[in-house]
């Protein structure tokens, strides 16, 4: 099964691409969580990545294309896997088209988590992250069993300083711009399926299944 997971930053997707992963047994792919990655271990890659990240912009399609299909390729993905935060422009869902069709394959469901604007500020600055395993956390939707430390793993938890509300606003207009058409590009392709991300994350998770199947 192959699902991209679409929506809003701070809509949910990376919340419920992890359930989906942990039900279904394929892998969740989250490409800004390879470039934090790449960030903390000082790659030229995360280097790169982190001037735009910074700035609530894309990073570049040449970089971020070519990163996800070499991923898309290892032996974890024979199966499938859930992609979260790629696509995020017309370029970069043609590529993966393209590059899917060449083996005869097609993505099966495009998830859109759908959020209204007015409540992704909220979100944004109550999010806590892991930035060892990825984990995500609200300070009041989703704590932490222990306040600002991973559940998973035991690292002390960050607020992402692409959350703070400035940057949050530029990444809610590029999302608009750049990110929003691919609904529509999905729809044509007949895999795009809605579900409500106000309802909470238990409930929004059902509403998946469903889709999804048991
Ligand atoms: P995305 O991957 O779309 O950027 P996240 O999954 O990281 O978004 O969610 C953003 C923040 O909102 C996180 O702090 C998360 O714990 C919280 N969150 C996710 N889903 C819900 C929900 N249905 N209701 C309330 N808070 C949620
Ligand atoms: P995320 O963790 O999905 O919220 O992504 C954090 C940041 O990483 C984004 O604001 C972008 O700067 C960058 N990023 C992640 N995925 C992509 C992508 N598919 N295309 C371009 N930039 C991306």
């Amino acid at each position: 099964m192959k699902i991209v997971m679409l929506g809003a930053p701070g809509a949910g997707k990376g919340t419920q691409a992890k359930k989906i992963s942990a039900k279904y047994g394929i892998p969740h792919i989250s490409t800004g969580d390879i470039f934090r990655a790449n960030i903390k271990g000082q790659t030229e890659l995360g280097m790169k990545a982190k001037v735009f990240m910074d700035q609530g912009q894309l990073v570049p399609d040449e970089i971020t294309i070519g990163m996800l299909l070499d991923r898309i390729q290892e032996d974890d993905c024979k199966n499938g896997y859930v992609l979260d935060g790629f696509p995020r422009t017309i370029p970069q869902a043609e590529s993966l088209t393209k590059a899917l069709a060449n083996m005869g394959e097609q993505i099966d469901y495009a998830i859109n988590v759908d959020v209204p604007d007015e409540n992704i500020i909220s979100r944004m600055s109550g999010r806590r992250a892991c930035l060892k395993c990825g984990q995500t956390y609200h300070t009041v939707y989703n704590p932490p069993k222990t306040e600002n430390v991973c559940d998973v793993c035991g690292e002390p938890l960050v607020l992402r300083d692409d959350d703070k509300p400035e940057t949050v606003k530029k990444r809610l207009d590029v999302y608009h711009d750049q990110t929003q058409p691919l609904i529509d590009y999905y729809k044509k392709a007949g895999v795009l399926a809605e579900v409500d991300g106000t309802k909470d994350l238990e409930a929004v998770f059902q509403d998946i299944v469903k889709i999804l199947g048991a």
